[in-house]
């Protein structure tokens, strides 16, 4: 059916705040896709969100397909998270002690993931990785770090080479600011390669401490890894005595109740021995966590030589609304998740094709994204060859109809358990449309 005419939204409010953001806030926002820089126009305040809604500062509703970038599973303001929260905060908000809160997140971080020992609590998946390549260098007394194009890690010096999303949608090479010394210990590699990762072992395997990977690649939209990918990482790793950090930051309880490895099947002999974590285990507020084999873990201060630490780490109400949020992570709300992504990516693809649009739905789990280019994207090369101006008509389109995606070609797609058949029609009503637009 023809969808209705978009109403027309006022974006006044949003404007006026953006105004008064940029005077205090460089380029407004506190981390810059928000910016809208890739797609044009004004950023949404949002005022309010509950489940799957987002109302934004001129009264706008939008279907969340954003999700805070993964960590809203269960939806908005979550009852069971919020009374958490709540119960939580009443207690004080911060000890600078230890707390029950942080150990009860853990044990539930550490119950879900087989190969996890232990891990330790930080305030974002920057940290997590941070301080989980450190470990690594400390583990093993080398220097060099390999990561692959197109996976992002966090702001992190060492990994912000050709580091996916945020840094392609603003068309640079790399951040400036990063010393040469910290790049140049970084190696690149093209993801689902194993050819250039054993050739880059042949060369340079007794420098390197770590090779860091995105479980499943989300960052230059979701490129899953390859066929026997995963297990070539941990082959070439183990022989040349570097450890193997798998960044579930992303994929982390969102693809399974563990994880993408959890979801591919990986076997313990094959278990990376770090892993990192953070969105959905922190349930929207600041946490995040890097663990892995206790051997390992065992160097970090104060029981061993590598330092690191955090005024904040553990945070007893952070720690609240991530246990609430792992706990409500049942079940049935993966099956939800997966059906709620199969209806939507099922739709967009068949509109798209309707409206003779170039375009490829990739998967990891319940995370997709539409490469706006046909045949499959394996890497970062891939990603980048598509049609991004398509992207933003249709991005503009689908705002405009009342359905907020994230504002670049480069993102997963991230639905809730609590986005319910009202929902999920809304979305599909408004493809039809959002893909005549991308095609014109
Ligand atoms: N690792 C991955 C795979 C991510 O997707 C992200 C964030 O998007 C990070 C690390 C960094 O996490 P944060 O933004 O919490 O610092």
């Amino acid at each position: 059916t023809e969808p209705t005419a978009a109403p027309t939204q006022t974006t006044t409010a949003s404007a006026t705040l953006l105004d008064r953001a940029s005077r205090v806030i460089p380029g407004g926002v506190n981390s810059p896709v928000r910016a809208f820089r890739a797609v044009g126009g004004t950023p949404r305040f949002i005022a309010s969100a509950t489940g799957p809604w987002l109302t934004d500062a001129d009264g706008n509703r939008y279907v969340d397909l954003i999700c805070s970038w993964g960590p809203m599973i269960l939806g908005h303001a979550h009852p069971s998270v919020l009374e958490a929260v709540k119960d939580a905060a009443a207690q004080g908000f911060s000890f600078g002690t230890p707390s029950e809160n942080e150990v009860k997140l853990a044990e539930e971080i550490v119950s879900r993931v087989a190969p996890l020992e232990q891990v330790r609590l930080v305030n974002s998946g920057t940290e997590a990785t941070m301080s989980a390549l450190r470990l690594a260098r400390g583990y093993t007394g080398r220097d060099v770090v390999v990561k692959f194009a197109g996976c992002y890690h966090g702001h992190v010096d060492a990994l912000l080479a050709s580091a996916g999303s945020g840094i392609a949608t603003f068309a640079l090479p790399d951040s400036a600011g990063v010393p040469r010394s910290s790049a140049g210990e970084t190696i690149v590699l093209p993801y689902n390669d194993l050819g250039a990762l054993e050739a880059a072992f042949a060369e340079r395997g007794h420098e390197i401490a770590a090779v860091i990977t995105e479980a499943a690649a989300g960052n230059m939209g979701v490129v899953p890894p390859a066929p026997g990918f995963t297990e070539g990482l941990r082959r070439v790793t183990a022989a040349h005595g570097a450890l193997l950090i798998s960044d579930e930051v992303m994929t982390g309880f969102r693809c399974s109740a563990s994880g993408w490895l959890g979801r591919e099947g990986v076997a313990p002999s094959g278990a990376p021995d770090l892993f990192t974590f953070g969105k959905v285990m922190g349930g929207g507020f600041p946490t995040a966590a890097f663990g892995g084999r206790a051997d390992v873990m065992a160097l970090l201060a104060p029981q061993g030589p590598v330092y690191q630490a955090g005024t904040l780490s553990g945070n007893p109400v952070a720690s609240a609304a991530g246990l609430a949020t792992l706990q409500g992570c049942t079940p049935d709300v993966y099956e939800r998740l997966d059906t709620v992504a199969t209806a939507i990516a099922g739709a967009a693809s068949e509109a798209l094709t309707a409206a003779s649009v170039p375009h490829t739905v990739q998967w990891a789990g319940s995370m997709f994204s539409v490469f706006f280019r046909d045949g499959e994207v394996r890497d970062y090369d891939d990603a980048r060859d598509q049609d991004s101006a398509a992207f933003r008509r249709f991005f503009h389109s689908m705002l405009a109809q009342g359905v907020h995606l994230p504002p670049s070609a480069f993102e997963s797609w991230f639905v809730s358990a609590s986005h319910d058949d009202a929902a999920v029609s809304h979305v599909l009503d408004a493809l039809p449309a959002a893909a005549r637009a991308a095609g014109t």
